[in-house]
């Protein structure tokens, strides 16, 4: 490990900052987790696969990583200006289901992608309907100072705290999607800590409170669980760039209030920018959409997606289309291919001595990418360089790789050139069928029966199979996609 300092850019202060840990030798970061009514998108898994690289890059510079990531199964609107309905209330009306079921599905489907996507497990989930009475206790300590009521719940007046909005750079009365939807709020932009059960009416998730029955506000979860599990003030807060608007400059507010204070609760606030797709594809809510799922059912490796996302800076705009997935596929393939001739010793006939220092420089190269912000698209480049090094053995190279690759996490030592062949759901013809028939063609062009050869390929073709011969990479066949 070499002495580069971790700069991150924080967006409280719209500035790269040097990380300095609050408790000594340690890292708490704090992930904003998906709200489970329905599948996540390939965009919301790429706020993940950030997270997960800045855990792993904590990891690697030696800090003790606590991440925690909340899971989202009650209290988030389908708007974000308090009106609307629950996003599982109405997932659950719409389907009839229990809504415990639907969190319970949708948990299980993001931990499916967190799982393939090779991210880490965080040191804990925080599951918001475990942490109902740590809510109903913090809203209970700054609803005196700082709240108020009106028929449809507590709300928290955002003119209370010093410098509201400055995470958005937005005022009290302005900002993006600071409609007053509520009547009778004070501000615009005040936003519900309590939402009562109207009257009459029942809903599948509600609990007592001194406001009266009804579910926590979607901010206060994300509040009382860092703030219980983490500690004020900790590390690292992380989300999308969407959060810098409205929820993160909420729960901001709601830490301020609760540590009569004016710390925002963490020193660095930092948020991902999307992915981003122009067939519009995206949103959850319009029927189909891009899961990671779709990736894989269309012959896509996982991790070529994880690729696709490490190629781009997190702070920048990602276009997601088919072909840039397909050129992460075949990146990946060539770096599979590149470590297991390194790990098969081929390189071993050089002969060379290994320059320890060469190595070594390397290394920190790397690091040094990292350490700017996370550039995890430079970090590929010094990665995918390390193969062809000269004068370097390939024990010493596969040990470099192996260091390179638990920041990355592609995988690289585990997965091999068969795993990233990934059957179409579509595709109806065997490997073992495939297989045979490009034997059969080999014996025919070998008898100079280039007829019969020529009627193999054209069969393989009409069934999805394209032959590729002489292929760079010395894959034979792919399944069309
Ligand atoms: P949600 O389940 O909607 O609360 O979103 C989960 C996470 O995904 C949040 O951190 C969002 O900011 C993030 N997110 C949503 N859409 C995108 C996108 N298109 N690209 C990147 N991140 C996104
Ligand atoms: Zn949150």
């Amino acid at each position: 490990m070499s002495d580069t300092p971790l700069k991150l850019y924080n967006s409280l202060t719209r500035q790269l900052e040097p990380f300095v840990p609050i408790h000594h030798g340690e890292a708490r970061v704090y992930t904003c987790g998906p709200t489970v009514y329905n599948y996540p998108h390939i965009g919301n898994m790429r706020a993940y696969v950030f997270a997960d690289v800045l855990g792993r890059v904590l990891s690697f510079k030696g800090y003790k990583l606590t991440h925690v990531i909340n899971i989202t199964d009650v209290g988030h609107l389908t708007d974000d200006a308090d009106a609307g309905e629950d996003k599982l209330e109405k997932a659950a009306a719409a389907g009839a289901r229990s809504i415990w079921d639907i969190a319970r599905h949708y948990t299980e489907a993001f931990w499916d992608d967190i799982k393939a996507l090779n991210i880490r497990q965080p040191a804990q989930w925080t599951v918001a309907t475990d942490y109902v009475p740590q809510m109903i206790e913090f809203a209970k300590g700054i609803a005196d100072k700082h709240c108020y009521e009106l028929d449809s719940g507590l709300y928290f007046d955002v003119s209370t705290v010093a410098d509201y909005g400055r995470l958005a750079r937005s005022r009290t009365d302005e900002g993006e999607g600071r409609i007053e939807a509520v009547a009778g709020k004070r501000n615009a932009a005040d936003f519900a800590i309590w939402r009562k059960t109207p009257p009459g009416e029942t809903r599948q998730m509600e609990w007592d409170s001194p406001w009266g029955r009804g579910a926590p506000g979607w901010h206060l979860e994300c509040s009382a669980m860092s703030g219980a599990v983490l500690g004020f003030p900790f590390d690292i807060h992380t989300g999308g760039i969407d959060h810098r608007e409205i929820h993160h400059p909420n729960e901001i507010a709601q830490n301020q209030a609760h540590t009569c204070s004016d710390h925002s609760g963490a020193k660095i606030w930092m948020h991902n920018n999307f992915l981003v797709d122009r067939t519009g594809k995206m949103s959850k809510s319009s029927g189909e959409f891009l899961r990671l799922q779709l990736l894989i059912d269309k012959g896509y490796h996982p991790l070529a997606y994880r690729l696709m996302c490490l190629q781009a800076h997190y702070r920048s705009e990602l276009e997601f289309s088919w072909e840039g997935l397909h050129a992460a596929l075949v990146r990946l393939k060539r770096l599979v291919m590149a470590v297991e001739t390194v790990r098969s010793g081929a390189h071993s006939a050089e002969g060379d001595v290994t320059s320890i220092e060469h190595v070594r420089s390397h290394l920190d190269r790397f690091e040094g990418a990292l350490s700017a912000d996370l550039n995890t698209a430079e970090a590929l480049l010094w990665l995918e360089t390390m193969p062809s090094l000269k004068g370097i053995g390939p024990v010493e190279k596969f040990v470099a790789i192996e260091k390179m690759d638990t920041v990355l996490g592609l995988g690289l030592l585990h997965i091999t050139r068969a795993d990233l062949r990934v059957r179409p759901k579509s595709a109806t013809i065997t490997e073992a069928e495939i297989e045979t028939a490009l034997a059969e063609r080999k014996d025919a062009r070998a008898a100079k029966d280039f007829a019969r050869s020529d009627a193999i390929r054209d069969d393989l073709t009409a069934r999805g199979v394209e032959v590729m011969d002489g292929d760079p990479l010395g894959w034979d066949w792919r399944l069309a996609i």
